[in-house]
């Protein structure tokens, strides 16, 4: 066993200062964690070099394939220059944002967006430090604009500035975000978070820099996350979920870009609606927040990871708790609890037939036997489904039958195996691809019995593709009685 505790909900675990040496990346995957996320809105390129060949030798230590996802920071606009122990503002209280940059000794303040002053109206929210600062917008100049303050506070450098109602002008990949991107597709990390998408073609305009950047590579494009965090992206939501690999909500931002209170109702949405489209989500930010300095979390922290869980999440994120928290093991462990006993009370509860997406509707013949395996499974009560993936695409249509069992997932391909890292059920596994389907059950029988996953004479159901290593193969099933040669494709039989 690689780790204490398996469960089916991913962890993606955000690394920081207080995480990104190896000894504790390597007891954060113990406890847990199947992604990391480099934030690249902190710290420097060369920082996120030194954690990423951390993580690297871990999953070489352990045997165990890690994902890792670069979030790039899009365009987040902040607070200009301001004087040392920053300017305090008051309710009711008139304060100016110039165009022109300028160190703010009092209400005058400018910001690292020069079209500020452009982009909005009068009436429109001027935000700061996720909202904690509040003020609205009551009069245009030609280059400045003056805000009363509603919610007063303390105004520092480089603070967040949303502007819920406001349609900004700003590109949605900056220069910033195409260099970590580079970065990113040097280093070959597993997939890309883009901030703030607000529709279908912003996630497409990524996905084209992506393709010119690896041209002659040889490598294949980067999965997108498309970062859920602006009122647009809502209204966009099919779209984008067809655009994008997997999607988050990013419950951070969007609780300052829309009314906190709908926040919980937009999540159920966007997890039915990922789940509808056959796409992963993850959901994120402030799930065990209280651990950034506390050894657990609040009962309402455990339930928001539980509900989560319970709406369909395929991943739950950590943020600050594991990137500068005082208890960054202690939370993934705690959070890997919370999955195996929301997981437990699931398979108690009546198994409904899985949300019928997007690909089986097109009749996809892979999507059509992984719906089929989801009967099967039921039926013969199959501890563990197998599967073999070249793309990873078994995999993913494996894990939108919400089986409530492992998903065994073998492949020669490591980067393959790292991008299912955020697939609810699935565990990647590393092996060498067998030539025909005799030896394909063999092989999963001594994996499945070495780790510990089954016992001998226990149901599985195994799809395959013939002929194997070629993607889209998966064209066949078969239930399996592990160790016992007469059933699964080496007998050929199937049933006993
Ligand atoms: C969020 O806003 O919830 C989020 C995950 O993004 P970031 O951490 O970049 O603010």
């Amino acid at each position: 066993m690689w780790r204490s505790r398996n469960t089916l909900t991913k962890i993606v675990a955000t690394l920081g200062k207080a995480s990104s040496d190896a000894a504790t990346i390597r007891k954060l995957v113990e406890a847990g964690a199947s992604v990391f996320r480099l934030n690249f809105s902190h710290g420097s390129l060369d920082d996120h070099l030194q954690v990423l060949r951390n993580v690297r030798q871990v999953e070489a230590e352990l045997g165990y394939p890690i994902g890792v996802l670069g979030d790039l920071s899009g365009p987040k606009i902040r607070v200009g220059q301001v004087i040392e122990g920053g300017v305090h503002v008051e309710a009711g209280q008139d304060v100016v944002f110039q165009r022109e940059p300028l160190v703010a000794t009092g209400p005058r303040f400018s910001s690292t967006y020069l079209g500020l002053v452009s982009d909005v109206a009068t009436g429109q929210k001027l935000l700061i430090n996720d909202g904690a600062i509040r003020m609205l917008v009551v009069e245009l100049k030609p280059d400045e604009i003056v805000c009363r303050v509603t919610t007063g506070g303390l105004i520092t450098s480089g603070k967040g500035i949303n502007l819920p109602n406001t349609q900004v002008k700003l590109p949605c990949v900056t220069e910033k975000d195409y260099v970590c991107l580079e970065w990113a597709i040097r280093n070959e990390l597993d997939f890309i978070a883009m901030s703030f998408v607000r529709e279908a073609s912003d996630v497409e305009l990524l996905h084209r820099r992506i393709l010119e950047m690896m041209k002659g590579s040889g490598r294949r494009s980067l999965p997108i996350i498309a970062k859920i965090e602006r009122p647009e992206a809502l209204h966009n939501i099919d779209a984008i979920l067809d655009a994008a690999e997997v999607i988050m909500v990013a419950r951070g931002d969007l609780g300052v870009e829309m009314d906190l209170a709908e926040v919980p109702a937009i999540q159920k949405r966007l997890v039915d609606a990922a789940q509808r489209r056959g796409k992963p989500c993850i959901v994120a930010t402030q799930m065990l927040e209280t651990m950034i300095s506390n050894a657990s979390p609040t009962r309402a922290e455990a339930s928001d990871v539980a509900n989560a869980i319970l709406d369909g999440a395929d991943a739950v994120m950590l943020s600050g708790e594991t990137a500068v928290g005082a208890y960054p093991v202690l939370a993934v462990d705690t959070m890997s609890r919370i999955a195996a006993a929301t997981e437990e009370y699931v398979r108690s509860t009546p198994h409904r037939p899985p949300p019928m997406t997007t690909e089986r509707m097109k009749g996809h013949w892979t999507a059509a036997i992984a719906h089929g395996a989801w009967m099967i499974a039921q039926d013969v009560r199959a501890k563990v489904i197998v599967a073999a993936t070249e793309s990873g695409l078994t995999a993913l249509h494996l894990s939108q039958n919400n089986f409530r069992i492992p998903i065994v997932i073998g492949s020669d391909d490591l980067s393959t195996l790292r991008r299912i890292t955020v697939l609810n059920g699935v565990t990647p596994v590393a092996i060498t691809m067998p030539p025909d389907l005799d030896q394909f059950t063999e092989l999963f029988d001594e994996l499945l019995l070495s780790r510990g996953w089954v016992n001998r004479g226990e149901p599985v159901v195994i799809l395959a593709g013939h002929p194997s290593g070629r993607v889209g193969s998966t064209n066949s099933l078969a239930v399996h009685y592990v160790g016992d040669p007469s059933t699964g494709y080496r007998g050929r039989a199937g049933q006993r």
